[in-house]
């Protein structure tokens, strides 16, 4: 926190800001119109790095957003002031109307799958829900790996199944966070509303195969459960198949370039005819210009 600078820090922010007292009279209750997650005037330093922003940024309840930028311009920050592991230097971060508490209301996947070793796949699951507070009942663990595809493999150790399939394991960790926060008034708690999906270039490191497979399973996965996703990915083909926006950033420090919705159908196309649509085409086209235009060979290093 620079309390010296003439912008004060999103604690300091709440006393003189019409947007925080907005914020405040979100957290009382009053419905936060749609939003699952609000950035107002956010900006992030490392020190002296301006690592982000300012952004203004609001993600309605529902939307998959895919984050595209350079390496370096801030895209992890992000994700993780939406997940409350970094507070925001300056601006407000709200997630479903509230600052955002560590571990409760957002699954986290990243490029590697972290899991535990010594654990069964199942295991792996159980434990994500042990950590949130739930109930890690075999029917529970069952559904979780269903959804992703990986009953089957339940009782397998983690370094039994290939690395695909160890990214569906950190999916169904993941989706298992449904546990909205305490504050959250008990009349508007549900399983899925409020409830985040942050993925973090979980794909990046897999061949280009499963990379298809996992897109065309969490596209599915996403759009059943109605959960807010943001995602993170250097690929604009990547963020055209799976967002339903998609937010371009600038180098360092990221601020947005192109913010675009993605009018394609969610459901009721078969993926290779997504892929192969003029539509999917023209997109890709516009995201891919606006990104081209943002990279200089000295920041894409
Ligand atoms: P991206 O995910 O887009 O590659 P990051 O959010 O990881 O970008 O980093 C944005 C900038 O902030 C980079 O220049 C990075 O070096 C810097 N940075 C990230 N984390 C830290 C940290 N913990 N301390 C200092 N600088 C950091
Ligand atoms: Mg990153």
């Amino acid at each position: 926190m620079s309390s010296g600078d003439s912008r004060s820090s999103g604690a300091a922010r709440s006393s003189d800001d019409s947007r925080s007292s907005g914020a405040a009279r979100i957290s009382d209750g009053a419905p936060h119109g749609g939003a699952a997650i609000r950035l107002a005037d956010v900006e992030h330093r490392y020190g002296d790095v301006t690592a982000v922003g300012p952004i203004d940024l609001t993600v309605p309840e529902g939307e998959f957003l895919v984050l595209v930028g350079a390496s370096g311009c801030g895209k992890s920050t992000l994700l993780r002031l939406i997940a409350g592991f970094e507070e925001p230097t300056f601006g407000t971060v709200r997630t479903a109307g509230e600052p955002p508490v560590p571990g409760r209301g957002a699954g986290l996947v990243f490029q590697q799958p972290r899991l535990f070793p010594w654990r069964s796949v199942g295991g792996n699951v159980a434990l994500a829900l042990k950590y949130a507070g739930l109930p890690a009942t075999p029917q529970r663990v069952d559904e979780l790996l269903q959804r992703v595809g990986l009953h089957d493999v339940a009782r397998r150790r983690t370094w039994q199944i290939s690395g695909g399939q160890q990214q569906r394991v950190a999916i169904a960790r993941a989706l298992a966070v449904n546990n909205p926060r305490p504050t959250t008034p008990p009349a508007t708690r549900d399983r899925t509303k409020g409830l985040l999906l942050l993925l973090d270039e979980p794909f990046a490191a897999l061949d280009a195969l499963t990379r298809e497979r996992l897109q065309e399973d969490l596209r599915r996965v996403s759009a059943a459960s109605n959960r807010t996703c943001v995602f993170v990915t250097h690929s604009v083909d990547e963020a055209v198949f799976l967002g339903s926006r998609v937010v371009v950033l600038t180098p360092r420090p990221g601020r947005i370039a192109l913010d675009l919705p993605i009018g394609l159908p969610r459901t009721g196309i078969a993926p290779d005819e997504l892929r192969g649509s003029p539509e999917f085409a023209a997109l890709r086209a516009e995201i891919g210009a606006a990104v081209r235009d943002r990279y200089s060979p000295e920041v894409s290093a």
